[in-house]
């Protein structure tokens, strides 16, 4: 069965010109891209996809620095999208990210960690009709 999950790419890889490379190793690792858009959220869009996060400390820096610039986002499908996106984004600090992993290659620190990834079947669903409409999903 076939899954699907909610991938960004976040100011920080995109003000460095690593739209490209990432893509590239979504694709590499066997991902279907079924809807692909670049955004500039404002601060209150942040907010509302980080909602889970709002009583954590780094949820004012968090808003504000995915709200600094353009991003990405994408809808990935694999079977077992979600784990299988993570594993390759690797560990949220980058210093704790494998070898190899996305997040290890393009992070420059644990917020500004180049990518985002769903965690959990609900959080795709909430996170994918953020910001894409059923039609858009090709
Ligand atoms: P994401 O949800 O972006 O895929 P994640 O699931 O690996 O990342 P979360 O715990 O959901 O990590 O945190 C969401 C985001 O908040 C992180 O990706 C990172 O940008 C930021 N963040 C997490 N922990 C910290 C921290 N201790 N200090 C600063 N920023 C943090
Ligand atoms: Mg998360």
């Amino acid at each position: 069965m076939s899954e699907r999950t909610l991938a960004i790419i976040k100011p920080d890889a995109v003000e460095r010109r690593q739209i490209g490379a990432i893509i590239q190793r979504i694709e590499n690792t066997g991902f279907q891209i079924r809807a692909i858009r670049r955004v500039h959220l404002s601060k209150a869009q942040a907010e509302g996809f980080y909602a889970v996060h709002r009583e954590r400390p780094f949820f004012p820096s968090l808003t504000a620095f995915m709200s600094s610039g353009p991003a990405v986002v994408l809808v990935l499908e694999a079977a077992g999208a979600i784990k299988k996106w993570r594993a390759l984004m690797g560990a949220t600090d980058p210093a704790k990210a494998d070898a190899g992993t996305l997040r290890k290659e393009f992070a420059e620190s644990i917020e500004r960690n180049a990518t985002h990834g769903s965690d959990a079947p609900e959080t795709a669903a909430y996170e994918i009709a953020y910001f894409f409409a059923g039609f858009e999903l090709v």
